[in-house]
């Protein structure tokens, strides 16, 4: 086989969609994997849909998921540039190559006339509105007359109808289109830029791309690609067109059943790992039950012969698990420096007064990395360590109602300055310390251990659950247990 290149070749629309991060990491993990080249190539020709800062946006987040290309707009291999809107003179020559071969001609069809031809082909209840190739009989002196004059006009593919157009397809193997289902597709608009269709094909053409790895919703505009290259007489690609994602009830993944934007899902605090090692499962798996990947993993088992050809569905929940899974074999340091960076960009995620504005010198590692140890086993993201453990952070100022109702006694503010007075006494304590001074307090006292237990919970973390209770006291740390006690010895009434 000659050597692999791939791309992905978006149309910069503003944000870097799920499925666009599916196709990118498909032709990625295909190209690390067969030692070939991956290219980002940005398909920016229909200029209505400019959005400024789209490609920025786009590649910020191609990077973040660790999907580096070797070429691309910013990354120079040999075959740029790498922007179509800066190739177009490419576009234009070939334009003129097909249409000196009679595989393309212009139209000068105003708008009017092309509307009436649609409705008259409604009316006829056509399957799909066609081109009537009115522009194709023109005469040579005609045709020159009207581009000295200046009439608009487009490039259309000239398509002989009654053919069948045959490819392969590596996830759906042989695809069959007949010719007459095929419009004679506008190859050059009316301002000179290219159409996806003309400026895609000679792309992958002069970019030399191997095999051409993309969603399903461009199977259609497949044969119209097949007829291009078989007009310039060059050689196909490989094509694999990937399944659809699906909403959790089989629709088309939508924007309005929730986030679909790869930006969103960082922003929720998803770790990048698993967000690719989730997004590899849609529509692809080794042929086992394995559902846990890292990247270099993925690299070694992927294979575009175990791609699915049904729809695959997408699956927040399943996203959640595999997020607290990376989470969960990540060591301790590795969640200091996520921690940190949490703590140092929370305010914008947590909800208002949950901890209040966090200030990173308050926290040294030594203490964040007990904390962590402490709740590794209870979170799912990183920022949870900051919402379901506040009180590792903040002293709390508001007290579980349930567990206040339940536990908080009028005997229970006496039998709590017992125990603080204990924990007074000691001196640098360790967490069997804090576990001997209850121990002797509830003797002395004469009460249940849960007597005491639930209410001091209560007061040095404002929760009902959390990690262990000495643990707890021991992060915590001696005078701030007491300061916390009196506290809420204080105010809960
Ligand atoms: N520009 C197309 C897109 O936005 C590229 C499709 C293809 O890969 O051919 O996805």
């Amino acid at each position: 086989m000659n050597e692999v290149r791939v791309r992905f070749a978006p149309s910069p629309t503003g944000y870097l969609h799920v499925g666009g991060l599916r196709t990118a990491l498909y032709n990625f993990l295909f190209a690390r994997k067969n030692n070939g080249k991956f290219i980002l190539r940005i398909e920016d020709t229909d200029r209505n849909r400019y959005v400024e800062g789209a490609v920025e946006n786009l590649i910020a987040s191609l990077k973040w998921c660790g999907l580096e290309y070797d070429e691309g707009p910013d990354k120079e291999g040999g075959f740029g540039p790498y922007m179509q809107s800066q190739r177009l003179d490419l576009y234009k020559k070939y334009a003129d190559e097909l249409i000196k071969k009679g595989h393309a001609y212009y139209c000068f069809c105003t708008p009017e006339r092309l509307q009436v031809l649609k409705e008259e082909q409604a009316a006829q209840k056509l399957h799909q509105a066609k081109y009537d190739k009115h522009c194709l009989s023109l005469s040579k002196a005609e045709i020159d007359e009207k581009l000295a004059g200046g009439t608009a006009h487009v490039v259309r593919l000239n398509v002989i109808p009654n053919q069948k157009i045959v490819f392969n397809d590596i996830i759906r193997n042989r695809v069959e289109f007949d010719s007459s289902n095929v419009d004679d597709q506008v190859l050059i608009k009316g301002d000179g830029y290219p159409t996806y269709h003309m400026a895609n094909v000679v792309d992958d053409h002069l970019m030399q791309i191997s095999h051409v790895i993309r969603g399903e919703e461009w199977l259609s505009s497949t044969p119209k690609h097949v007829l291009l290259y078989d007009f310039f007489g060059w050689e196909k690609p490989i094509f694999a067109h990937l399944p659809l994602l699906l909403n959790p009830d089989r629709s088309k993944l939508s924007k309005r059943q929730g986030d679909v934007a790869v930006e969103d899902y960082r922003a929720k605090g998803f770790l990048k790992e698993a967000l690719v090692n989730f997004v590899a499962l849609l529509g692809w798996n080794a042929g086992d039950d394995k559902e846990f990947y890292y990247m270099n993993e993925l690299i070694e088992s992927f294979s575009l012969e175990r791609v699915n050809n049904s729809g695959a569905v997408f699956d927040l929940e399943k996203l959640n698990w595999i997020n607290a899974e990376h989470l969960r074999k990540k060591s301790n340091e590795e969640l200091l420096t996520l921690l940190k960076f949490e703590i140092e960009n929370s305010s914008p995620h947590l909800a208002q007064g949950e901890v209040g504005e966090l200030r990173i010198e308050n926290y040294s590692d030594s203490y964040l990395l007990q904390v962590i140890e402490a709740m590794k086993e209870r979170v799912s993201f990183v920022k949870e360590y900051l919402t379901k453990s506040p009180y590792f952070f903040t002293a709390p100022t508001e007290y579980e109602e349930a567990s206040r109702l339940k536990n908080w006694k009028p005997e229970t503010p006496e039998q709590l300055k017992a125990l603080r007075n204990k924990f007074s006494e000691l001196n640098n304590p360790s967490k069997e310390d804090y576990e001997v001074a209850l121990k002797q307090t509830v003797a002395d006292l004469n009460i249940g251990v849960g007597k005491i237990i639930h209410p001091l919970r209560l007061a040095v973390s404002g929760q009902s659950t959390g990690p262990g209770m000495y643990d707890l006291l021991f992060i915590l740390g001696k005078e701030e247990v007491i300061k916390r006690i009196d506290r809420a010895t204080e105010t809960i009434k």
